[in-house]
């Protein structure tokens, strides 16, 4: 792990060379030419120069040993300057993981010490034209090379789709099937028969190399099949899982960021019908506070898992999904209020909202689609569902209860109210068999989602009232400020869980008519109802807050 001060010392390096470096008219010059500045990827690799993948390489390797909250630190303030870049440069750290969980001790010294003393640039070649979510429907090739009866090396053939870096990397990491299975090989630029396209055309993250590859009989040593074992690939990449996801988890949060806090300051001095926009409640309790509480819930869930991961609980590949889909979607969804809250003017390139919302938009793609997101999230909790009988959210809402006896505000009898209802949703759902309905098992992942980071802010605001969040941890709200957004965000997780949980499970024939009522009662609609009196002042704090004027408020009531 990183000392605090280090990953301070790291973020500010950070962004006082994007400034000098990456102004805004850089970045979108680049953006409008469609080009990856290499020489600047390479500069914030170089060991010597701004070094950033050494934060991510153990120390044993020559790097500084950063954990996954260092990772999310980083990914957050790479995001706020430049989506673009950060894929380029986190997409290094992408393409050695298959290294750091799969290599053998040899392989893993000398891979993850060129990183970090030559600054080698990676890519992650799993995505095939045919495999994309399904990656098990992988295609390429690695046969054998047999010499005296033992394995030379391997002999790689297929094709690879929308690679990050894949044009301008130094090492590959290639996911291919060899004959004990799928597993993952190194292969370096200049192999012969390979070969990258063009880069592609795309929509967003323009400054980021994304370039379909070719292996024609592709030779490699057998030393270049990463743990030496065929058949481990699949394995491996799940391996990782929790760790990339949290990355790109903090793509979205940086960005959705990234583009709110372009809008909050423009709604001060935009003055529409005789005062600024920012003092409209219609536009800042629609364009930008909603925003706002999704995004910090989605922060407490990413710290919440990054710390976990740290701390030893292994992969947590369903955490990782949580935190992914609900920071992608709270930073897309940012983003696109951002575009509306600029008007017009939004519209253009000029004022940087639609770049970034063009940006923001691979997130809820890339390391897994939301979808395939909402079915990890989804299958892992009803296998928990099942195994406690159907206890584990009422369990998990009784928790809450207790934190609700010691800290009455955070909102966490809102968040136990939100999870009881899950666990009744999931509970009719099993009785009914309603999870053959592969919409319904999605719908339940999103549910899962919301009223697990309900529960996680309402203890991120505890913790921080109890003044023991994480040193590294983000300080942008106040104990005061988190509670309320934690109360805001536990509405809308009940709400929603109810009534949509309800909706899902009549419109799948899980109800009758007749059972309506009762079901109604089980799922404690009322106290759910009751539990949104006072959102509208709660969301007056928070747009306080956001725009400087909560101690003027408690001034005034003084
Ligand atoms: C800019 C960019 C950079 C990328 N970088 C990399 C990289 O560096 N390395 C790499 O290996 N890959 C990379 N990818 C690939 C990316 O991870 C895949 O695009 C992604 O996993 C989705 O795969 P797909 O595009 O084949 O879509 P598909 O899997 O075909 O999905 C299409 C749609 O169907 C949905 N869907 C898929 N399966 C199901 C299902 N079973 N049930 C219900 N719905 C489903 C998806 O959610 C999606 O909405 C990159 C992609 C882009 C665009």
């Amino acid at each position: 792990m990183i000392a605090p001060k280090t990953l301070k010392l790291s973020l500010k390096s950070l962004r006082d060379f994007a400034k000098k470096r990456l102004p805004e008219e850089t970045i979108q010059e680049l953006d409008e030419r469609d080009e990856c500045p290499l020489d600047i990827v390479r500069h914030m690799c170089d060991p010597d120069q701004l070094g950033i993948q050494l934060l991510f390489i153990p120390e044993d390797c020559g790097g500084f040993g950063g954990g996954a909250f260092d990772v999310y630190c980083v990914c957050e303030e790479m995001a706020r300057i430049d989506l673009g870049i950060a894929t380029a440069v986190l997409a290094t750290f992408l393409g050695s993981d298959p290294i750091t969980v799969g290599a053998t001790p040899e392989q893993k010294k000398y891979w993850l010490s060129r990183i970090a003393q030559d600054g080698l640039l990676f890519a992650y070649g799993a995505t095939e034209p045919e495999a994309g979510s399904d990656l098990a429907a992988l295609r390429t090739t690695a046969d054998r090379v047999m010499e005296d009866g033992k394995v030379l090396g391997y002999k790689i053939t297929g094709n690879k789709q929308w690679i990050s870096n894949g044009g301008v990397a130094d090492a590959y990491s290639v996911l291919a099937n060899a004959p004990g299975g799928p597993s993952w090989f190194v292969v370096e630029k200049g192999a012969k028969g390979f070969n990258h396209d063009e880069p592609e055309d795309k929509h967003g993250i323009r400054l980021s190399n994304t370039a379909a590859l070719s292996f024609d009989n592709v030779y490699v040593d057998a030393d270049r099949l990463l743990g030496g074992v065929e058949g481990q690939g699949l394995n491996q990449a799940q391996l990782v899982f929790g760790y990339t996801r949290l990355m790109v988890a903090a793509f979205g949060l940086g960005a959705g960021w990234s583009a709110l806090d372009r809008a909050i300051p423009y709604s001060t001095k935009r003055v529409q019908a005789g005062a600024p926009l920012s003092q409209k409640q219609g536009y800042t309790h629609k364009l930008i506070v909603p925003h706002v509480v999704h995004l910090e819930a989605a922060r407490a869930y990413i710290e919440e898992t990054a710390e976990r991961i740290d701390a030893g609980e292994g992969s947590l590949n369903t955490e990782g999904a949580i935190a992914k889909y609900m920071a992608t979607e709270a930073g897309n969804a940012a983003a696109e209020a951002s575009i509306q809250a600029f008007g017009g003017y939004g519209y253009t390139r000029e004022y940087m909202v639609e770049k970034i919302k063009r940006d923001v938009r691979i997130t809820t793609i890339y390391e897994g689609t939301s979808e395939i997101m909402e079915m990890t999230i989804s299958r892992d909790r009803w296998q928990l569902h099942l195994k406690t009988r159907g206890q584990h959210y009422h369990e998990q809402a009784k928790k809450y209860e207790a934190l609700h006896d010691r800290h009455p505000d955070v909102g966490a009898d809102i968040a136990a109210l939100a999870l009881h209802a899950l666990a009744g949703v999931m509970e009719k759902a099993r009785l009914a068999r309603l999870t053959r309905y592969q919409h319904i098992l999605l719908r339940l992942g999103e549910l899962i989602a919301y009223a697990e980071c309900a529960g996680t802010l309402s203890h991120r605001a505890a913790f921080a009232a109890e003044n023991k969040l994480n040193e590294k941890a983000n300080r942008r709200f106040d104990a005061t400020a988190l509670a309320a957004l934690a109360r805001i965000f536990a509405r809308e997780a009940a709400l929603k869980i109810a009534e949509e949980g309800l909706r899902w499970v009549a419109g799948a024939g899980g109800i009758s008519a007749g059972e309506m009522a009762s079901f109604e009662v089980s799922l404690d609609l009322p106290a759910i109802h009751r539990a949104q009196l006072d959102l509208i002042s709660d969301m007056d704090y928070i747009a306080d807050v956001l725009y400087n004027r909560a101690a003027k408020r408690s001034q005034v009531a003084a």
